[in-house]
């Protein structure tokens, strides 16, 4: 399997490749982009497919639900793909400490701080 690039679709729906290790911004929130992650692709004959895909970002830190933006970019230029996410990481930050967290096995629980973590996707929140 090809090394994965890092992308965004940006606020036009149009997607972007970038090599893996070209992401250095911490969370800025996910107002300025529809989606982010990490994507791999194969090719067939006469097509490109997307082989892995996940919205693992920790520049952007999408929600899940940003899948839709994903697919939608992936077909106007005609890359085949899957129907969602083929790993999906849930990005929560916590509205007492303030840390990001990665929540693992549906286990809303701060792992900084031991609070709860709301089930509702709230990164761009998180400064305010
Ligand atoms: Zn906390």
């Amino acid at each position: 399997m090809a090394e994965p690039f890092t992308f965004v679709v940006d606020a036009d729906g149009v997607l972007r490749l970038a090599p893996r290790r070209s992401e250095h911004v911490v969370c800025a929130g996910g107002e300025a982009v529809l989606s982010a992650g990490e994507m791999s692709f194969r090719e067939e004959p006469g097509q490109w497919t997307v082989e892995e895909v996940s919205n693992q970002s920790t520049g952007y830190c999408p929600d899940v639900s940003s899948w839709p933006a994903v697919a939608k970019a992936l077909d106007r230029i005609g890359i085949a793909r899957p129907s969602g996410f083929t790993h999906e990481v849930v990005f929560r930050g916590c509205r007492s400490c303030r840390e990001l967290n990665i929540v693992r096995e549906e286990d809303f629980i701060c792992v900084f701080c031991g609070e709860d973590l709301p089930r509702r996707w709230n990164v761009t929140e998180r400064d305010r």
